[in-house]
């Protein structure tokens, strides 16, 4: 039998963010993060997490050199959770004396792919809302103002559950960079993020039959009280959270559209029904 382990190097870059995904990720329990960080993520093939500020021990000076050595040793997929922030030359988000919009500027141009965890990562998300502040732009933005041309997959969600990270992680170690028939038109695997919420929820009978809830709470389709779920591309009723255990429409409340490119400010007013334009507007984007 071949017990050859094939080790890939992960270097996760924190920008803005409140660190979500990252607890998200932590909290996952099939595979446990142990299971993740010390066994394999698939058969043959394990992870070497060589620098995250939120996990690793160590500090300061130190913790940066492990950064750089894990920069000139190569062979690394970057982990992106935030945005970017670009104002005034990135000084609103520093890890150590360096922006970091030069830290990733530095790491991606050596790394096999860039895995955006999160709507911040993927497309701005929070930070990046309006008025925008610190100027937040998304992963594959900013490598694309820089001219990296190194390739990125999205793992959008706010957070996202861990088992759609664990699985994008897992297709680019398996696989390679998925081609363009495997992601949609924002950047995300379609074997994670293929189908609308709308279309497999437990309420569209209740949407179908006109059953609908006035107010969060209440049985029925969440649509008048702002569901988001027509609009929202994510495993979440099949999935479901916390091992399967609960999601928001299954506890009554709407779907806010937390995967989506122009979350939050796109998907609000979270609680209000959109009207015929901007419905019309987002099933043109969803095309
Ligand atoms: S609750 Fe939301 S996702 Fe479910 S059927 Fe109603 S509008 Fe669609
Ligand atoms: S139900 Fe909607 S808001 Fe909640 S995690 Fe899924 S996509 Fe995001």
């Amino acid at each position: 039998m071949d017990t050859k382990q094939e080790c890939c190097s992960v270097i996760w870059l924190q920008g803005a963010t409140c660190t979500g995904c990252a607890i998200s990720l932590m909290n996952s329990n099939y595979p446990k993060l142990s299971n993740l960080l010390l066994d394999e993520v698939v058969p043959g093939k394990s992870i070497s997490l060589k620098f995250m500020a939120t996990l690793m021990g160590a500090t300061g000076e130190l913790a940066l050199e492990v950064l750089s050595r894990a920069e000139a040793e190569g062979d690394y997929i970057v982990v992106m959770e935030g945005s970017v922030p670009k104002g005034e030359d990135g000084k609103y988000c520093m890890v150590g004396e360096k922006s970091v919009a030069d830290q990733l500027t530095e790491a991606a141009p050596g790394a096999k792919a860039v895995v955006s965890i999160g709507t911040c990562s993927a497309y701005g998300g929070i930070p990046a809302g309006q008025p925008n502040p610190t100027d937040a732009v998304s992963a594959a933005e900013h490598l694309e103002a820089e001219g990296i041309d190194t390739p990125c997959l999205n793992v959008p969600g706010c957070p996202p559950e861990p088992s759609w990270f664990v699985d994008s992680l897992a297709t680019v170690m398996l696989f390679g960079l998925p081609g363009p028939e495997d992601v949609d038109d924002v950047g995300r695997l379609k074997s994670v993020y293929g189908e609308l919420i709308h279309d497999n929820c437990p309420r569209r009978g209740d949407f179908q039959n006109g059953h609908f809830a006035r107010h969060i709470g209440e049985e029925g389709c969440l649509a008048e009280v702002g569901c988001k779920g027509p609009y929202a591309n994510a495993p979440c009723p099949n999935r479901g959270w916390h091992e399967g255990l609960n999601w928001a429409i299954k506890n009554n409340h709407p779907c806010i559209g937390c995967v989506e490119p122009g979350f939050p400010d796109l998907m609000g007013p979270f609680f209000e029904k959109f009207g015929p334009e901007e419905s019309e507007e987002m099933y043109r984007r969803l095309k």
